[in-house]
Order: structure tokens, then C-alpha cells, then sequence
């Protein structure tokens, strides 16, 4: 339920915001115009090229957050309205991004345009302008772990020190340039540059947010069904599509590879957070009174994720089996996986992160932000909307002759 008359820390009621929110219409940025419709006073600026996965809060019109969300479809490329709608709001928070793995090595160009290049007027006019700019970066800047160039059998692998990832202090470090893959980390890590500049140099208000693997409903696309049938969704949506038509899921070089996964509730949560102690901001502002609060989120990188839920790509995909077969009644196929190199998946230059596991020292004293849900829990409420939402669908386009 909206509340207008939330408070903030000191009591006092939260003043409502206007937000620019760019890549609204995204996988993340769905679920957080919900949270900030469902939760929050806050008006959004809603931009991007696609609005289906927030249609339902755009219609019908009627609904009671109308006039708190305005959709406007645009290309941040090539569109005089963007600065405008920045100095309209108080906040901007830029999701915008091609952010699909398949695209780093075979879209190179379009991959380092979308991350840093058309990122910068976005930077340019919050500066200009005096507007504070959450930004959306990634884990992947960290790239491989110190770890990784150990021997195997080296007993510093086991050690922390070698693998954890902390944005004060680990390198980034990515592979030879002709291993595009890293274009999207590299783009990535110079705008994040650009906006630390920004803020030492002219005192541009920013937060930085590195995403660990959030994942849940709404994500990508099923390939063939919303999305193109030769297009490589990210691991959640591979994995879906592949129990939805009945396929061995396909392990990447063995899916060895490690990742922490983190429910988008529990991350948005997180990013509230970041949204909110700028209101406290502007309270305090008001009345003249501490500055302690708002320093909390300003000027600051934070790595959202979830350190305890750790798997190997391959244990990934046997989860995933086991939670689809409960949540569908579908027995699990005599084979479920199969090897695939990464060579015939993705094509030349992919090169892959080893191990990334967050290091929260930062955002628990910061924002005292913990994520809650079990590796289980969040596929469990995941698979059952992918079922839900998809498996008519597939079923009917499987039975089709094709070339109908
Ligand atoms: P997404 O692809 O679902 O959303 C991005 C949205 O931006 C899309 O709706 C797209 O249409 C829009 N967009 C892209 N270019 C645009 C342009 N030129 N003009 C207007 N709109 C444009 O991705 P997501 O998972 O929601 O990710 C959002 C951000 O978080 C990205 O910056 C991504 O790099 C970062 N990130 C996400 C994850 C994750 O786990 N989901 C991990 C690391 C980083
Ligand atoms: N992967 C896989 N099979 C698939 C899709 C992805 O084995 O069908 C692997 C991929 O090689 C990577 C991991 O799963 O090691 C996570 O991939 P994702 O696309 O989610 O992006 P990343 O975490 O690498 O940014």
C-alpha cells in the first residue's frame, strides 16, 4: 500500500520524490518501479524502449499509483527529451545497459556504446544539474579472482583473502583484449571511474551498485516465446527454457564456474534503501540538521548479493531440476545435463569469472542491509512463475508443424 505517511528515522514524513528511473522497463527496473508503487510515496519517470514487463502497473489507468508513473518510450542514444526529464527529477537512477554475456563477444561495439558511451550524457547533465545518480555497474568489474592464477593445488585458494571480493580493495582483472567477453566489465569499470571523478572533482551525489547474479520472475526472455528463438538469455533463462521444452540443461565447460545468486526481492530491498536515505537527506536538509545519514549512501560502491548461496554452475542446474520437477509434477529426464564448450555456445573471445562471492562489510554498516532467502527458496518461487507464465505457451509452439 502506498503511504503518505511513511517517516523517516527521526519521525518525521517522508517527502515524496521524483525519480528518473532509465531501463525501468528491465528485468530490475520492473521490480523496483513495483516496490516504489506498492511502498513508497515516490513519483518515477519510467524510460526505456520496452514497457511490457511493467504494463501492469501502467494499466489501466485507474489504478491508484496512475498518477505517480509516466512512461516514456525512448532511446537514451539519440533523445533531446533525457535532459529534461533529469532536471525534473530529484533522483536518477540508470539501469539502462546491454547486460547479456552472449552479446560481450559477438556485439563488442554495441556492448562498450550502451555501458559507457551512452551512459555519459547521463552523467553529464546529473552533475550539470545538481541531481544525485544511482548507477547500476556489476560484480563483473572485479573480473577473475587473485585465486584463479594459483596452482590447483595450491591450500590459498581456500583462503578468503584470495577470492573474496571487496570494492575498496580488490583489483579488477580481466583477460587479454582479444577475449571480448570483458568489453562489458571494462566499459563498466571506466564509467564507474568517470562518476567517482565526478564526484571528487565537481561533487556530483552518486552510489554505485554492483549486482551479484540477482535473479527471479521477469528476467530475460524464453527464447522463441517472448524472445528471439537463436537468442542467449543469462543462466536463469537458458535453464528455464531448457525445463520447459524438456532438454538437458547445457553446462557451459563443465559448469564449473561458481556464482552467488540473490533473490530480486532481497536486492531491492537493498537499493530501497539507498533511495531512501537521500529522503533523510532531504529532511535533514530542511531543518539544517545531521549530515550523518545521507553519507551513509552517497559517494559509496556497494556489492549487492548473496554470499551464502554459492554453487557451481553444474549444482545450479541439478537445483534447478529437482525444484522445476517438484514445482511442474514433470519427472526429471534420465539425462539431465550435457557438456557444451564455450566455444560452440557463445563463439570466440568469451572467457568467463572463476568465483564471485560479495564481501557485505560495506553495505551492513552502511545500510544494514542483509539478503534473506535460501538458494532453494528463490528458485522455488522462480520456476513456479516460469511455469506458470510459460509452459501453455511452449507446449502450443512445440506442437505447431513448423515453418507455420
Ligand atoms: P535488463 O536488460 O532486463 O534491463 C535493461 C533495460 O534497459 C532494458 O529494458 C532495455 O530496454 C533498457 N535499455 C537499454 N538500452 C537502452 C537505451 N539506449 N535507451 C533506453 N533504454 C535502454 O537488465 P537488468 O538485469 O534489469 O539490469 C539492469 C542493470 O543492472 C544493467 O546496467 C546491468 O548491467 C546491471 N546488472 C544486472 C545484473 C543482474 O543480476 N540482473 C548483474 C550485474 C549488473
Ligand atoms: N551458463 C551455462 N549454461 C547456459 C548459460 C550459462 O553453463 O545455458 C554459464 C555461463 O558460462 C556462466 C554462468 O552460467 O559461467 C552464468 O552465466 P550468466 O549468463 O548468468 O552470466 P554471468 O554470471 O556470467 O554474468
Amino acid at each position: 500500500m502506498a503511504s503518505a505517511t511513511r517517516v523517516d528515522l527521526d519521525g518525521k514524513p517522508i517527502k515524496p520524490l521524483t525519480i528518473c528511473m532509465i531501463g525501468a522497463g528491465g528485468f530490475i527496473g520492473s521490480h523496483l518501479c513495483e516496490k516504489l508503487m506498492a511502498e513508497t510515496p515516490h513519483k518515477v519517470l519510467a524510460l526505456d524502449v520496452y514497457n511490457d514487463k511493467i504494463k501492469h502497473l501502467l494499466e489501466p489507468d485507474t489504478a491508484e499509483w496512475a498518477d505517480r508513473i509516466q512512461f516514456h518510450r525512448l532511446n537514451i542514444k539519440h533523445d533531446s527529451r533525457l535532459e529534461g526529464l533529469i532536471k525534473m527529477a530529484d533522483l536518477t537512477i540508470n539501469l539502462a545497459a546491454i547486460c547479456t554475456p552472449a552479446d560481450y563477444n559477438t556485439r563488442p561495439l554495441d556492448t562498450i556504446y550502451s555501458n559507457f558511451i551512452d551512459a555519459l550524457p547521463v552523467v553529464k547533465y546529473c552533475s550539470e544539474n545538481g541531481k544525485r545518480l544511482i548507477h547500476f555497474s556489476t560484480c563483473e568489474v572485479y573480473g577473475k579472482t587473485i585465486g584463479s592464477f594459483l596452482p590447483k593445488d595450491s591450500p590459498l585458494r581456500q583462503d578468503p583473502e584470495y577470492y573474496v571480493l571487496k570494492e575498496d580493495a580488490s583489483p579488477c582483472i580481466f583477460g587479454s583484449i582479444e577475449k571480448q567477453r570483458w568489453s562489458y566489465a571494462c566499459a563498466k569499470q571506466l564509467i564507474e571511474r568517470l562518476i567517482y571523478a565526478e564526484g571528487a572533482e565537481n561533487g556530483l551525489e552518486f552510489t554505485i551498485v554492483r549486482p551479484f547474479n540477482w535473479i527471479g520472475p521477469r528476467m530475460d526472455f524464453i527464447p522463441g516465446i517472448d524472445g528471439p528463438s537463436e537468442g542467449v538469455p543469462r543462466v536463469l533463462a537458458c535453464f528455464s527454457n531448457n525445463l520447459l521444452r524438456r532438454e538437458p540443461l547445457k553446462l557451459v565447460d563443465g559448469g564449473e564456474s561458481q556464482r552467488t545468486f540473490i533473490y530480486i526481492k532481497d536486492a531491492i530491498e537493498a537499493v530501497l534503501l539507498m533511495i531512501c536515505l537521500h529522503l533523510v537527506l532531504l529532511a535533514y536538509n530542511d531543518d539544517n540538521s545531521s549530515q550523518e545519514n545521507p553519507a551513509r549512501a552517497n559517494g559509496h560502491i556497494f556489492n549487492v548479493g548473496n554470499p551464502n548461496n554459492e554453487v557451481t554452475v553444474r549444482q545450479l542446474a541439478e537445483m534447478m531440476t529437482e525444484v522445476y520437477s517438484k514445482v511442474s509434477g514433470e519427472p526429471t529426464l534420465d539425462v539431465p545435463t550435457v557438456d557444451i564448450s564455450s566455444r560452440e555456445f557463445y563463439g570466440v573471445g568469451y572467457d568467463d569469472s572463476d568465483k564471485r562471492i560479495p564481501d557485505m562489510t560495506i553495505i551492513n554498516r552502511q545500510l544494514g542491509w542483509n539478503p534473506k532467502t535460501s538458494l532453494w527458496d528463490l528458485l522455488e518461487s522462480t520456476l513456479t512463475y516460469q511455469h506458470r507464465t510459460y509452459a501453455e505457451a511452449i507446449k502450443k509452439a512445440i506442437a505447431k508443424p513448423s515453418g507455420t
